[in-house]
């Protein structure tokens, strides 16, 4: 059994809580690790840490802090094959889906090194008569990140390398269902020459993360996970006057136009719809077919459907994994339920799939309704699972209407041969992030990830250069020497 530990001022530490969770390896179903859930106790001990790291660290010139994180870079491509293959054994997701994500991460890193750039400030010479004024971003203190189980990795690289780049110090606290990743970015920070006390990891749940909220010590909190968290720690945040930006969850919408390329469609849906078992928060759950193009669309989508082999993300021939949890599993099968219920056409029903060698793992087939309402649950609410709902309509006007009236708001995508369809559909909708003939419109690390309504409370993306604004304080300078 693996005892995983927290990772505190440069150092593993066991913890001192005697709270502690299962970790378990999604396609088995069996217990593999063990997690200390961090009390106050810890809390006290990392926020200690970090803030006593401040002092130095966000004295340290941009160009050096940025030279640390070019050598975590380094080392973050040599171990990407050990991390993707912690992340597929924790998670559940394939090999190559991990492997992504750590590219992504590494993305996030190369663009947290152009840091000295991105701090450069603005100056005005003459304001008045001897007057000159520019303006300085400096960083905010300790700030926290807490972060969701589907992307290990990746979701706290949103984070800390830019929050670190621009000087401020850390407690990241990962889900509690995939740690592992976590207390191995605080190894390799260590040997890229990070000093102790800058990166911290704390595992733990409610308890953790009420503390390190409460801790007055703690400027400010970025978060990603469902939107229930996101709306309870922006608000209990807020109250104490911290900055907080937290992205939620969502029910991303795909939409097929009749002159669309429909094989070039299905693919795209297959991929966006399935990949990660549909645990993606930017994957797509919904294809909106306009006019002409359902029948063709289900059609071509079925066959691929019942086709995807299910198995252990270790398995190379896999193309999708198990779900996170037995429990996870149960409430994607009600939705399942729930949908067949309320009168969905079940075209491939994923219920009853069966992986060879692994009975208790959490797996879930393939499942693809059609002719869904919008007034259904597995319409309103997310899934987070490998549940496609098509709906039927007649035009574009109409998609659109639909992707804005929905409760959540983080991508919207459309498959179209036209021009003027592809403008309006960019400037119509009211998402974080818009895809052309693009299923999942992922921004790049120098654009930023957000959304709106349900999918994003508080006022920044994550990354790009809002994550720089988000990390740091704006000071304007006014100076006269008479
Ligand atoms: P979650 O909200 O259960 O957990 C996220 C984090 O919050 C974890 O670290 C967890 O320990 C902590 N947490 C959980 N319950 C808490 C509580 N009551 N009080 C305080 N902290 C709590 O989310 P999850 O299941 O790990 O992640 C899946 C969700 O994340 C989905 O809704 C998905 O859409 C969303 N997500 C969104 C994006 C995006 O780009 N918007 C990206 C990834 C994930």
């Amino acid at each position: 059994m693996l005892k995983i530990p927290h990772f505190i001022n440069g150092q593993p530490y066991d913890g001192r809580s005697s709270r502690y969770a299962d970790g378990f390896d999604p396609a088995l179903g069996e217990i593999v690790s063990n997690i200390p859930l961090a009390g106050q106790d810890e809390v006290d001990l990392a926020v200690a840490a970090a803030r006593e790291a401040f002092a130095a660290w966000s004295q340290t010139p941009p160009q050096r802090r940025a030279r640390i994180l070019f050598n975590f870079k380094l080392l973050l491509e040599h171990d990407q094959e050990d991390l993707a293959a912690t992340i597929t054994r924790e998670q559940g997701k394939i090999l190559a889906e991990a492997r992504g994500e750590v590219a992504r991460a590494v993305d996030m890193v190369a663009y947290a090194c152009g840091i000295p750039q991105l701090l450069k400030g603005q100056y005005t010479e003459q304001t008045g008569e001897g007057v000159d004024s520019w303006n300085l971003r400096e960083p905010l203190g300790v700030v926290v990140g807490i972060t969701p189980f589907n992307l290990p990795l990746l979701a706290p690289c949103w984070m800390f390398p830019l929050a670190l780049a621009c000087g401020n110090t850390f407690v990241l606290k990962p889900s509690e269902r995939t740690p592992s990743t976590a207390v191995r970015l605080g190894e390799l920070l260590r040997e890229a020459g990070l000093p102790a006390g800058v990166f911290n990891v704390l595992h733990g749940d409610k308890m953790a993360v009420d503390a390190l909220i409460a801790h007055e010590q703690v400027e400010a909190l970025s978060f990603v996970g469902s939107t229930s968290t996101a709306q309870y720690i922006h608000t209990q945040a807020s109250q104490r006057g911290k900055r907080v930006q937290a992205l939620g969850g969502a029910k991303n919408h795909l939409v097929v136009m009749p002159d669309a390329d429909l094989d070039l469609a299905a693919d795209a849906l297959l991929r966006a719809a399935y990949g990660t078992a549909g645990e993606r928060g930017m994957a797509v759950s919904v294809a909106l077919a306009v006019g002409s193009a359902g029948d063709a669309l289900v059609e071509r989508l079925a066959p691929r459907v019942r086709d995807l082999k299910v198995g252990n993300g270790m398995d190379p021939n896999s193309q999708m994994g198990p779900l996170i949890s037995a429990q996870h599993r149960v409430k994607v099968l009600g939705y399942i339920e729930d949908g067949v219920e309320a009168g969905a056409t079940v075209v491939v029903d994923g219920r009853a799939v069966n992986v060879a060698g692994h009975d208790k793992g959490y797996f879930v087939g393939g499942t693809l309704f059609d002719h869904v309402r919008p007034t259904m649950n597995v319409y309103r609410e997310e899934i987070l699972g490998p549940v496609l709902c098509v709906l039927r309509v007649p035009d574009l006007k109409t998609a659109v209407a639909m992707i804005n009236q929905h409760d959540y708001a983080s991508g919207a995508s459309c498959y179209t041969r036209d021009g003027a369809t592809a403008r309006a559909f960019t400037r119509g909708v009211r998402t974080g992030a818009v895809g052309i003939n693009v299923p999942i419109p992922m921004p790049a690390a120098w654009h930023a990830i957000g959304g709106a309504k349900r999918s994003l409370l508080g006022d920044h993306y994550l990354h790009g250069e809002e994550g720089v604004r988000f990390y740091t304080r704006y000071k304007s300078v006014t100076q006269y020497w008479p």
